[in-house]
């Protein structure tokens, strides 16, 4: 590691490179013990450079977005944490009458870009601005809100293919599904995403944006850390009706509890940790299990155990 810490340095600088660091810092959970290295390139060149190397030199590494669909464990992650939130630019392709093209790089926030895009009178991306993650992280997943996906306005990406080439890769290659893509699936790093937007006036859009973040308030409990839906939506089922219909609502383990105010989310309601989510969510499944047949997936994704 010691060796790796050097080269990644040569690469980053020493003022984005850090050791032992708690990934509790970095996720919207607040939970998560340290990683060995965590490295915030920002650049595609110092990306691209930084994944061969650990490819190359067979370093375990995870690439993180914004941490707003992660569970860390309590021990941390024992190897290399590349994140991209500082990897930012957003460039217009195509600017005609009626449609608006533009490519963004993947450690932008969802929200940054939907309130540029306001600004600018682009349409077709007001239900993904109040996701908290960063593109990367929502093309990857095929991040979903309110009717949209990002499948609906994305035209293509530019990513590191596990091969460790830089390929292109249209819409239909991505092979989107409700919240996965092949990206999901395989060891893809996503430099960049291009999307089409339709055209209209800031105003609409802004107002849009506001119905949308109104109803997230008004139903998701934003006052506490979370992951954000923390179940997959089984088919035929809707997860947080089958938790709260099991009268599992404010079930809670240590520091984590089934939100009171949507059973969807499991909330961090002081110091929690990841043991905690683990147990809670175990016997969460095991009752809706019980009661309705419904096997559910954790969506969060595990990270270091
Ligand atoms: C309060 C709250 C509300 C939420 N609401 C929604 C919602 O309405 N709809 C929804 O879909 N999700 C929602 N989420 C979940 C989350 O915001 C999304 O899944 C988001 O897309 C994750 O992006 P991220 O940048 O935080 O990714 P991270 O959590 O950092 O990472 C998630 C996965 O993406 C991978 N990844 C990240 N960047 C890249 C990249 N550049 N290349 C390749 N892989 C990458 C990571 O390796 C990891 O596997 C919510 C979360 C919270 C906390």
């Amino acid at each position: 590691m010691i060796d790796i810490y050097e080269r990644l340095k040569s690469i980053v600088g020493d003022s984005r490179i850090f050791q032992k660091e708690y990934l509790k810092n970095y996720t919207t959970f607040r939970i998560g013990g340290p990683c060995n290295i965590l490295v915030f390139p920002s650049t595609r060149e110092e990306i691209i450079e930084i994944i061969r190397l650990l490819r190359e030199t067979k370093t375990n590494y995870f690439v993180m977005g914004n941490g707003s669909n992660l569970l860390v464990s309590d021990s941390g992650f024992d190897g290399v944490i590349v994140s991209l939130k500082f990897f930012k630019g957003m460039e217009t392709l195509e600017n005609t009458d009626d449609v608006y093209t533009i490519r963004v790089t993947s450690g932008e926030l969802m929200s940054s870009v939907g309130n540029y895009l306001a600004r600018m009178g682009a349409t077709g991306f007001e239900f993904a601005t109040g996701i908290p993650g960063t593109i990367g992280g929502g093309v990857r997943m095929n991040a979903g809100a309110y009717g949209g996906e990002l499948k609906d306005c994305l035209v293509c990406v530019t990513a590191i293919s596990p091969e460790g080439e830089v390929v292109s890769l249209s819409n239909e290659e991505l092979k989107f599904g409700y919240r996965t893509s092949i990206l999901a699936n395989k060891d893809y790093v996503i430099l960049d995403a291009t999307f089409k937007l339709g055209k209209s006036t800031t105003e609409e859009i802004k107002a849009k944006i506001n119905d949308f973040n109104t109803q997230r308030r008004e139903k998701q409990p934003t006052n506490f850390h979370s992951a954000g839906s923390t179940f997959k939506r089984p088919e035929g089922y809707i997860a947080a009706k089958l938790i709260d219909e099991a009268g599992l609502k404010g079930l809670q383990v240590g520091g984590a509890m089934v939100s009171d105010k949507h059973a969807g989310f499991v909330v961090n309601v002081g110091n929690a940790t990841a043991s905690d989510v683990i147990e809670l969510t175990d016997k969460v499944r095991a009752v809706v299990k019980e009661k309705n047949g419904v096997d559910l997936e954790l969506e969060v994704i595990k990270v270091g155990f």
